[in-house]
């Protein structure tokens, strides 16, 4: 279930963001009359209650808005209870002095703004001392590390008496969905992202759109995107309309791992339910020789993106990442990729991750590859593992000017600058293919230049569906993914306010 956490500053305003939350849909409220501006106005709020209700007066050390006193506090908490409030919220540290009144049910709940505490077993123990029917630990992380011994130390106490845990912050934000998982009674959202009274804490319309957070049971497979940082990917919204368009029991989850966490994190994957990966920066390398067993393109790149554990525990690596961005320029080019991009110069601009599988794999189709990198020596290093040819970073505009392809493989263009472009607009003419990898936004700098000049187009958002398409095969044993919708939800998301 998910609990609509509504924040406001006066009592009508939350009855009526109250009454909204119940219309779209929310079972369950949380109302915080810490973030009132005025007094408490019982009868207005809580007479002919739009859905079950929590009611919280949070102080400020657990994240809160109380400024009153300590007694004014406790008394708004006892007057919940004789109002008829379904559940009401404890802290820890003053259950035992406030005894069970009335119906309401209790959360015993322990915050911690900072850190997870170490001794998250005590502090579940004290929880329980102080009459809960259900548990509460929202703690803050700071690595991934973080969040997974919160929802083990959940789990041990789950299986004494209901408890649940959320790991505030970007590191454990999955636990918000993945939770659910794990068997605990709800999560919390927020009603609208503007008035988000937690940190981490996702919307109501995501939760039930983009997550299906309803459907998420014991049995649901877990898949996420490792990478660092992770906030901004599409994958989720992605990867979770395909599960949903055949009706799955799966989930993908954007997960936060720093490289030191990633070696941890991979031997146990499974056990925490993960049955595959979609792998971003700066994990593409580190992950390889974490796996029990990688594809040819994974060898050849020395890039994997794709994460699969088999039914037998084994992790096996893939990259979709190149045939995505291949079968793009492919079909750019016209025809059959392999023969159309024989003998066809490509300037292809960068040297990291991505124009490295780039360059192997235009190389491989026969292309004459040149490659150019604002830093010199790593485009030399690449050309000689390649076989490519180097084009100086001042030279770029007259090899481009040549070349029959361009690929843009930098991150030059890229929200914010999106008013940047690796080359000149002179250095291109019509006839010429032009493939920028970037997708945010759609169309850069340099795509607009080519289209004012008449060249074939393509942006990064064609490579990025593909790439999904290919993980979501892999996902899914083969069904295949509804592509437009993905297209359309990704490009909706991409859209300027
Ligand atoms: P990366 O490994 O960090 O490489 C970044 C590249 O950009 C390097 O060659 C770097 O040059 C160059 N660069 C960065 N800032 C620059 C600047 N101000 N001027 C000139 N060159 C600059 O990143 P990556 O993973 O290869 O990603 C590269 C691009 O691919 C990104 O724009 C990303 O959005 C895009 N991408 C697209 C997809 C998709 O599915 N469409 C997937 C992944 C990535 P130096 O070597 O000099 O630092």
């Amino acid at each position: 279930m998910i609990c609509v956490t509504i924040a406001r500053e006066t009592n009508n305003e939350l009855r009526r963001s109250w009454e909204s939350a119940a219309e779209a849909g929310a079972k369950l409220v949380e109302i915080r009359l810490d973030y009132l501006a005025e007094p408490v106005d019982w009868t207005l709020l809580l007479r002919d209650k739009p859905t079950p209700v929590l009611v919280t007066v949070r102080r400020t050390i657990d994240g809160g808005r109380w400024s009153g006193r300590e007694q004014e506090r406790r008394s708004l908490i006892v007057e919940a209870c004789r109002n008829g409030a379904d559940w009401i919220d404890i802290e820890m540290d003053i259950a035992q002095e406030l005894p069970r009144t009335g119906i309401s049910r209790r959360v015993i709940s322990f915050h911690d703004m900072l850190s997870t505490p170490a001794d998250l077993d005590a502090i579940t123990d004290a929880c329980r001392a102080g009459d809960a029917d259900l548990i509460k630990m929202a703690v803050m992380s700071h690595s991934l590390n973080d969040a997974l011994s919160l929802l083990d130390a959940v789990a041990r106490s789950h299986s004494i008496s209901p408890t649940m845990g959320l790991s505030m912050g970007d590191w454990g934000q999955f636990t918000r969905v993945a939770n659910a998982r794990f068997g605990q009674s709800w999560t919390y959202a927020s009603f609208d992202a503007s008035a988000s009274p937690a940190p981490g804490m996702i919307t109501f319309a995501d939760l039930k759109t983009i997550y299906g957070y309803d459907r998420i049971s014991g049995t649901t497979k877990l898949f996420a995107v490792i990478g660092d940082p992770v906030s901004h990917s599409k994958s989720p919204l992605i990867h979770n309309l395909a599960f949903q368009h055949h009706q799955l029991d799966m989930v993908y989850v954007p997960l936060r791992i720093s490289p030191a966490d990633l070696d941890g994190f991979i031997r146990r994957m499974t056990d925490w339910g993960f049955a595959g990966l979609s792998v971003t920066i700066p994990h593409k390398e580190a992950v390889i020789p974490l796996l029990d067993q990688v594809d040819a393109l994974v060898s050849l790149t020395g890039s994997c993106n794709t994460v699969i554990a088999r039914p037998n525990g084994e992790l096996r690596g893939y990259n979709t990442d190149l045939g995505a961005a291949l079968d793009s320029l492919s079909e750019a080019v016209g025809g059959d990729g392999t023969q159309t991009l024989t003998g066809k110069q490509v300037l292809l601009i960068g040297a990291g991750g991505v124009a490295r599988s780039l360059a192997f794999g235009l190389n491989q189709a026969g292309a004459k590859v040149v490659i150019t990198n604002r830093t010199h020596q790593r485009a030399l290093e690449l050309a000689t593992e390649v076989g490519a040819e180097v084009a100086d970073w001042a030279d770029r505009n007259r090899v481009a000017g040549e070349s029959a392809i361009i690929v843009n493989a930098t991150s030059v263009g890229m929200v914010p600058k999106i008013d940047d472009s690796p080359l000149d607009s002179s250095s291109i003419h019509a006839n010429q293919v032009v493939f920028d990898t970037i997708y945010t936004p759609e169309w850069t700098r340099l795509l607009l230049d080519a289209r004012l000049a008449g060249a074939v187009t393509l942006s990064g958002i064609d490579m990025f569906i593909r790439q999904a398409c290919a993980q979501s095969q892999m996902f899914t044993d083969g069904l295949e993914p509804p592509l437009e919708s993905m297209a359309k939800a990704l490009r909706l998301t991409l859209k300027p306010a």
